[in-house]
């Protein structure tokens, strides 16, 4: 019974959009729109290992969809709706209600509805989130269209949340807690960018995935990395290693032509976008510093470390 209580207390909100059945029956519906494609992907945040255990709960409700998201707005796809797996340790009623409410909170911000999900009890306190999105069929931007002579944009500034997570209680720390998910400016560059993948584990390393799949190479000028003025202060090794390596920006990353930039540079006036280099021939990512070789120590976070 207290799994049907938790449920209908904390995660059947009404629906913000289109859902023919939604939280309460064995499955959800949802009819797709005309020519268009599901997105669907999922992110798991376990305790003690994503998120330190006394984590505000409204910031763990709030970043599960916001990591989501920002894998669908990766896509260039639209976010529709969310599942929700948790897996608790005991009923604790703070932290359901906090978690439900930033939770709500994230999905509310991006007009999404909670459509359905599953409430088990286990001794880890585990979030999976599954999250849906459409995009009209052959639109979506993957790893893999990466052009020679594409310029590298990424969007926002890269190291706040690393700065967040060393230095907890300042101000950054709100960039690790409360990521932003570039929703509008991922719908924004369907048509117009090559490539796209979100930065979750680092700059450095989520760059190379498009390098491989689009097997090109890319050279970065790390002058030009878009930075906070806190990580700017920082000295060169650790600003760059933050820049690169610091992993929880959820920024997004693409390749774009430049005639097509100087298009999204005009559409895009809610989100900053800065050139930071170019895709080339060689393979590798070669990094430059007023053009000498640079090289940076860890190239990114590391799962199964
Ligand atoms: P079943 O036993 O048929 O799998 P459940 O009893 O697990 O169904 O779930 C009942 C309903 O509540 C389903 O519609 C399910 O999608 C939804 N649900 C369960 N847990 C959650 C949750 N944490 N958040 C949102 N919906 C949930
Ligand atoms: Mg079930």
């Amino acid at each position: 019974m207290a799994e049907f209580s938790i449920i209908d207390t904390y995660f059947n909100r009404k629906n913000v959009n289109s859902v023919d059945l939604g939280v309460g029956d064995d499955s959800a519906l949802l009819t797709p729109p005309p020519q268009q494609q599901l997105v669907i992907c999922a992110d798991t945040s376990v305790a003690g290992r994503h998120f330190p255990f006394d984590t505000d709960p409204h910031a763990i409700g709030w970043k599960s969809v916001a990591v989501n998201l920002s894998d669908i707005a990766a896509m260039g796809a639209k976010p529709h709706s969310i599942l929700l797996a948790l897996s608790l340790p005991q009923i604790d009623h703070d932290w359901l209600k906090g978690f439900s409410q930033g939770l709500y909170d994230c999905c509310d911000q991006f007009g999404v509805s909670l459509i359905g999900g599953d409430t088990t009890q286990s001794p880890h306190l585990t979030i999976t989130i599954t999250a849906l999105g459409w995009i009209e069929t052959g639109q979506a931007i993957t790893r893999s269209g990466a052009q020679i002579g594409d310029l590298i944009c990424v969007s926002g500034t890269v190291g706040d949340a690393a700065y967040g997570l060393k230095h907890r209680g300042h101000p950054l720390q709100q960039r690790l807690d409360y990521p932003t998910p570039r929703c509008e400016l991922g719908e924004q560059l369907k048509g117009l960018a090559s490539s796209m993948i979100d930065i979750s584990d680092g700059l450095a390393q989520d760059l190379g995935h498009i390098l491989t799949a689009s097997n090109v190479g890319a050279t970065i000028e790390l002058d030009k990395l878009p930075l906070s003025e806190t990580v700017n202060k920082l000295s060169e090794q650790e600003k760059f290693q933050s820049a690169l390596a610091g992993g929880d920006d959820y920024e997004l990353c693409f390749s774009i032509s430049p005639e097509n930039y100087q298009k999204i540079k005009q559409q895009c006036v809610n989100t900053s976008i800065t050139i930071i280099g170019q895709i080339t021939q060689n393979l590798g990512l070669n990094l430059l510093k007023n053009g000498v070789n640079y090289s940076i120590q860890s190239n990114g976070y590391q799962h199964f470390a």
